[in-house]
């Protein structure tokens, strides 16, 4: 695969404050990349160094072959969306469009014509003569999007261009947006704090923390196989669960035994147990496993497709509650209800431990 975008340790301080620490990142031709932490985390300080926003304190950004490290902004090749649609409220969306056409020489009828064009892509072909303020904020953000595609950037950064809008709206865009994206083969890097989202759109996610990169992968990858405690807690719910090694092929959770899934752990160590609530389940009420404990159980939550049950691992009133979900066509035969109690599979091969 062709390396569009080639971060190489990169590092940002402001003043005494490290906002991102040694970051080295190669991005591909047509990702779409997702940069996904929490507030704070640098995720848009990385972005504004790869638009020229904010310049890197150290190391090099390359783009296509091209070292941009300290071009300004409008010497790069890039458009950029952000949260706040920043469409000028005093001229109207076809003039919002052919700014950037005109001022890339492009004539009169060649603008018209890509304008109309956009205009037709964003579903909005009668939007023209309309100012941003007459537009919902959806609509806005659209215009916004193609404003900066009609300018044929080879790079589309996106800075939480979804988090103002309300859940459906921001779905709906999603899927306009990840379409596009591919329809163009846009490079696209995103920023975002929303993990469901990153899941949703990414080829890659860029999970980041304390201005470090955590973890690098698809969406598959970074769900499926946490590389850290961060990780695991940022996506999707996992429960927690403190273990102590006992021996090469055993641990404890409470007062239980279980097989060790890993054998890189030393007997006498605390560790923790990162389940997945969907990775876990109830045993029918008789039966027992090497890996299961009894557990009761204090809640249920309806959740259309699955029961969230809280449970409590018995003898161990200290230990936090495991989550488990519990598809709902199975839910009949277990019998779940509250104060039950009953055996809890937990399996080798979905068990993550963190040190
Ligand atoms: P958010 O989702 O809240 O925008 P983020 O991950 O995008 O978070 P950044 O905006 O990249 O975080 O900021 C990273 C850190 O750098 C933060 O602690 C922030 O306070 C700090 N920071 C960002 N810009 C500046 C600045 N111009 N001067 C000083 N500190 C800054």
């Amino acid at each position: 695969m062709e390396t569009y975008l080639k971060i190489s340790q990169v590092g940002k301080q402001f003043g005494q404050f490290t906002a991102l620490n040694n970051i080295s990142l190669d991005i591909n031709k047509g990702e779409f990349i997702c940069f996904l932490g929490p507030s704070g985390c640098g995720k848009t300080t990385l972005l504004r160094a790869i638009a020229g926003l904010d310049l890197a304190s150290s190391g090099t950004i390359e783009q296509a072959g091209r070292d941009i490290t300290y071009l300004p902004p409008e010497k790069r090749d890039f458009g950029i969306v952000f949260q706040s649609y920043a469409l000028f409220p005093n001229l109207t969306v076809y003039e919002n469009l052919s700014l950037g056409l005109r001022n890339q020489g492009k004539s009169v009828a060649e603008t018209d014509s890509i304008v109309s064009q956009w205009l037709d892509t964003i579903a909005l072909p009668t939007a023209g003569n309309k100012y941003p303020s007459q537009l919902s904020g959806g609509q806005q953000q659209r215009v916004a999007l193609a404003r900066a595609l009609s300018l044929s950037p080879g790079l589309l950064l996106l800075d939480e261009p979804l988090s103002a809008l309300d859940a459906k709206v921001r779905s709906h865009l999603r899927e306009e947006i990840r379409r596009l994206q591919r329809k163009l083969g846009i490079t696209t890097i995103m920023v975002t704090h929303d993990q469901e989202e990153a899941l949703a759109m990414a080829d890659r996610i860029v999970v980041m923390n304390h201005g470090c990169i955590e973890q690098v992968g698809t969406p598959q990858e970074i769900y499926q196989n946490p590389s850290s405690r961060f990780v695991a807690e940022f996506v999707g719910q996992m429960n927690f669960l403190p273990a102590s090694i006992v021996s090469e092929h055993q641990m404890r959770i409470g007062e239980s035994l279980l097989p060790l899934p890993a054998a890189q752990f030393q007997r006498g160590e605390q560790v923790e147990l990162g389940l997945r609530p969907e990775d876990l389940h109830f045993l029918p009420a008789g039966e027992k496993s090497d890996s299961s404990v009894l557990v009761r159980i204090d809640d249920l939550e309806f959740q259309g497709t699955f029961m969230r049950a809280d449970c409590q691992l018995q003898g161990a009133h200290q230990l936090p509650t495991i989550k488990v979900d519990v598809p709902i066509r199975e839910t009949r035969n277990l019998g779940l209800s509250r104060g039950h109690y009953l055996q809890l599979h937990i399996a080798d091969k979905h068990t993550h431990i963190y040190r």
